[in-house]
């Protein structure tokens, strides 16, 4: 995978190859926004770019960098994808290539210490090296503050790239000292660009990309039939919501909080429910909708709750979302959540 591969976000990959062939990257950036949108492949492609044995010119993959073309002062550059270098970075056992990620939920001090020994010493390979740290937001404080003593004294050759879709849950003091690039969600189109490259069917993908949010990831991660029986679950249980009794509510609540994953995805598509409704009352019927063709029930609720309630609700799923990296008590936040939407229901039916 090199820069030419990679679908969207041209701007942000043409800001950091500017950067990198002109010898001005930065030695911390956060790269944010919405998970499965491509800042982690962005990042290793940026580190492949600066340690490819036989980089090529982004212009004309047959000609060596060194060559631009005739008055173009960029004369940009991309991986090869092929030498020694980006296999090994590829495979993350390049020695000058480190990638933190969380150990179950927490990235704690261990790894962090170890990279202050390292950003010791000079690169292996005489060129940059790249230090990702994936799900930055999960540093917990130990490790977040020994970061920040390696970032107010920043390494010569070491690029430091925190990769996060929760930008607000690192401290202060670490943002500051580093280069933001938000990261836009992707198209739908480019989402459907990205399911077709893996070889997805035309009326499956187009489907996932527009239930996904502009999240190329997510839209992988799904299995088409699974994901059909899965919103047809949760509008099954929500419209009929109101006349369940509370056990039902706790065991649904009880079955999407095994896992943050799970409580993540339950949350998602209790806010694309709430987003039909919000369609059908702003008269919207259409491919947007999750529900191409809304049943009675859902369309007598989205009737009858008025749109501040429903922008409520939303804004409570938000706030559990957000929260979910505190590890907050997911059942409990689900329940009170589906009460809430229930006794919404109720006072208006
Ligand atoms: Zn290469």
């Amino acid at each position: 995978m090199s820069f030419k591969d990679i679908i969207g976000h041209e701007r942000i990959i043409q800001r950091l190859r500017t950067a990198h062939r002109e010898g001005r990257l930065g030695q911390a950036y956060l790269l944010h926004g919405m998970d499965g949108i491509g800042k982690r492949l962005i990042a290793k492609t940026l580190a492949k770019v600066a340690n490819c044995d036989s980089p090529i010119d982004a212009y004309d993959n047959s000609r060596p960098v060194g060559t631009p073309p005739a008055g173009d002062s960029r004369g940009l550059s991309d991986a090869c994808g092929d030498c020694h270098s980006c296999r090994n970075i590829q495979a993350e056992t390049h020695p000058d290539y480190v990638c933190i990620r969380p150990d179950q939920s927490q990235i704690r001090i261990g790894p962090i210490r170890d990279l202050q020994g390292t950003v010791g010493l000079r690169p292996i390979s005489g060129r940059l090296r790249f230090v990702l740290i994936d799900q930055a937001d999960r540093m917990n404080e130990e490790a977040a503050n020994a970061l920040l003593k390696i970032l107010e004294e920043p390494p010569p050759d070491t690029v430091i790239v925190l990769i996060t879709s929760r930008p607000y849950a690192i401290i202060p003091t670490v943002l500051s000292r580093c280069q933001r690039i938000r990261f836009p969600s992707l198209t739908t189109t480019q989402v459907l660009r990205g399911l077709k490259q893996q070889g997805g069917g035309p009326q499956q993908s187009r489907r996932l990309a527009e239930l996904c949010m502009g999240s190329l990831g997510l839209a992988l991660s799904l299995e088409p039939g699974q994901l059909e029986s899965d919103l047809r679950a949760i509008d099954d249980f929500l419209t009929s919501l109101n006349g369940l009794s509370p056990e039902s509510i706790v065991r649904f609540a009880q079955q999407h909080a095994q896992d943050r994953e799970t409580t993540e995805r339950a949350l998602q598509w209790i806010g694309l429910w709430l987003r039909d409704l919000l369609l059908i009352k702003l008269g919207h019927m259409g491919s947007l909708m999750v529900a191409q063709t809304p049943s009675p029930a859902v369309s007598a609720i989205a009737g009858f709750l008025r749109v501040e309630q429903i922008v409520a609700l939303a804004g409570r799923i938000h706030w559990i979302r957000t929260s979910l990296i505190r590890n907050i008590n997911r059942q409990l936040a689900l329940e009170a959540l589906l009460l809430q939407l229930r006794d919404e229901i109720r006072s208006e039916s």
